[in-house]
């Protein structure tokens, strides 16, 4: 197999992009600061630029990193890597890409179209567009050098502050070569994923507390595809004493997959998705209980392994938190109706972010809100009757071109007792979602979000700031910002109905 699959989704038309990419295919320098060099925050946002930068098969070609040799304090996702920062990167393209983008440690003189700096930017003028990145604790900042209003110290372990400033970073040199219609490129721009600001200014930018050390409760991650990679790629570098995770997916990754979910490489390719985020996690020392099928069987299975305690709570249909990176409806839907006392979700549309709140609040958007089931019964009908219409030869060929056992479908179609394989085979192609626009540092943005909402709902929830339910971050305009959004009058599960004095029960009803 070969790797141009993987530039599949992120080469899809977007809301704001140019239909023709703009660039050839771009060779990026990264030159990383000494004290950022030595510096955990330093190494987490090198390391976790260069795992967005070459899944960008076919906008990137190659990848120079410059940085003084030091030891190395973070763990990749790869892997063991040796113990040298920053030799350690070139293994981290081969280990996710297959070498599909070149990568090296060693200056040389060649062009590039980009210099990423991180940390701190030398005064003197440079080759092709130059870009400074710096992240810290729960702030970032990404633009243009002569824009820095100060040298900041990498003084934080935090992943949340260095991940996001990587994301920014990928997000502009993707924005350079693909080209945009609208948004503009970052000049200088700050964030905080504690207040939910941004500001030019980094002296602006509230930091949140120190993370490292502290206990995540038990969670379910519901879906682990792109975004729940990142969420969790993110807590495997939290430094927690203590965290227990529930990973639940049916699904596996396809060479499609490796542009966004970031914990993955070439060799998982076929492999159940929840796999290569368990061996993430236990990396770092997190435990996870990994479930092999969907949000619905979970509830039905018996769960061997799973710890006692959240063994209890699930038999007695209680889930105390639960994020959900599904990205269909009727997921959403069924993850809802598990009425999770604490409910957060991320998600991404083009080259928008976002997380969300699922307060339960009168008046506010349930999960399932918005998202309804498909109506696969209606489409699968539909396709019976035009497959039935056609000439046999035709029908043959149409189900081949797709992919599809048109053997075990004639099957089906002709009635017999033994054509199941048939029907699961047409219901599958029927509900297969159409192919859609994604992007590594998007998805990563979500998992930004979505894990910043974690930690200020949980661990930090006694003093962290008020925030909207909803925060929204735009790669294509650097907009960041919190909003609500209104319950759907038309929701499948009649969320509002419950605040309108009539039996909640019934909600969970639905579920069982
Ligand atoms: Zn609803």
């Amino acid at each position: 197999m070969n790797t141009d699959g993987i530039a599949n989704r992120h080469l899809l038309a977007a809301d704001g992009l140019r239909d023709l990419q703009q660039a050839n295919e771009q060779s990026i320098r990264i030159v990383v600061a000494a004290r950022w060099a030595s510096s955990c925050a330093g190494q987490l946002l090198a390391s976790c630029l260069v795992n967005l930068l070459c899944r960008q098969v076919r906008l990137v070609r190659h990848i120079e990193i410059i940085a003084p040799d030091t030891p190395i304090l973070i763990k990749l996702p790869s892997g063991d890597s040796g113990n040298r920062f920053p030799a350690c990167l070139g293994s981290l393209a081969a280990w996710a890409v297959n070498g599909a983008v070149s990568v090296t440690t060693l200056r040389t003189t060649s062009t590039v179209n980009c210099t990423v700096f991180i940390g701190e930017a030398p005064q003197e003028p440079c080759q092709g567009h130059r870009l400074l990145a710096v992240g810290d604790g729960w702030r970032a900042w990404v633009g243009d050098p002569s824009h820095a209003s100060q040298s900041v110290l990498p003084a934080s372990p935090n992943p949340l502050g260095p991940f996001l400033a990587a994301a920014l970073a990928a997000g502009e040199i993707f924005k350079h070569s693909r080209g945009i219609r609208r948004g503009r490129l970052l000049s200088g721009d700050g964030y905080s994923l504690w207040s939910g600001a941004s500001s030019r200014n980094w002296m602006d930018l509230h930091d949140g507390p120190a993370i490292s050390g502290t206990i995540l409760p038990p969670t379910h991650i519901v879906g682990t595809g792109a975004v729940g990679n990142a969420l969790a790629y993110i807590i495997a570098n939290l430094g927690l004493a203590e965290g227990y995770l529930v990973l639940i997916d049916d699904d596996h990754y396809d060479d499609t997959s490796l542009n966004r979910c970031l914990l993955a490489g070439w060799l998982d390719i076929g492999q159940h998705k929840v796999h290569a985020i368990g061996r993430a996690l236990k990396a770092r020392g997190i435990e996870a209980f990994s479930f092999l099928g969907t949000i619905k069987s979970y509830t039905a299975d018996v769960r061997l392994g799973l710890h006692a305690d959240v063994a209890h709570e699930v038999d007695d249909l209680v889930f105390s938190v639960v994020a959900s990176c599904v990205d269909k409806g009727a997921a959403r839907q069924d993850v809802q109706g598990l009425h999770p006392q604490l409910l957060l979700g991320g998600s991404t549309l083009n080259l928008q972010a976002k997380s969300n709140l699922y307060s339960g609040r009168s008046g506010a958007a349930c999960l399932a809100c918005f998202n309804p089931a498909g109506k696969d019964g209606e489409k699968m009908r539909a396709l019976e009757d035009q497959l039935r219409r056609m000439p046999d030869h035709e029908r043959r060929e149409f189900l081949t071109a797709r992919g599809l056992d048109a053997e075990a479908i004639e099957e089906y179609l002709s009635g017999t007792q033994c054509g199941r394989l048939g029907e699961a085979a047409l219901r599958d192609y029927v509900v297969r979602p159409p192919a859609d626009f994604s992007a590594g540092f998007v998805s990563l943005g979500s998992g930004l979000l979505l894990a910043s909402a974690l930690l200020r709902n949980t661990i930090f929830s006694a003093d962290s700031p008020a925030r909207g339910d909803m925060t929204t971050l735009n790669f294509l305009n650097g907009g960041l910002g919190d909003s609500g959004l209104g319950a759907d009058d038309n929701c499948q599960l009649s969320c509002q109905s419950k605040h309108d004095g009539k039996d909640s029960t019934a909600n969970r009803r639905w579920f069982i």
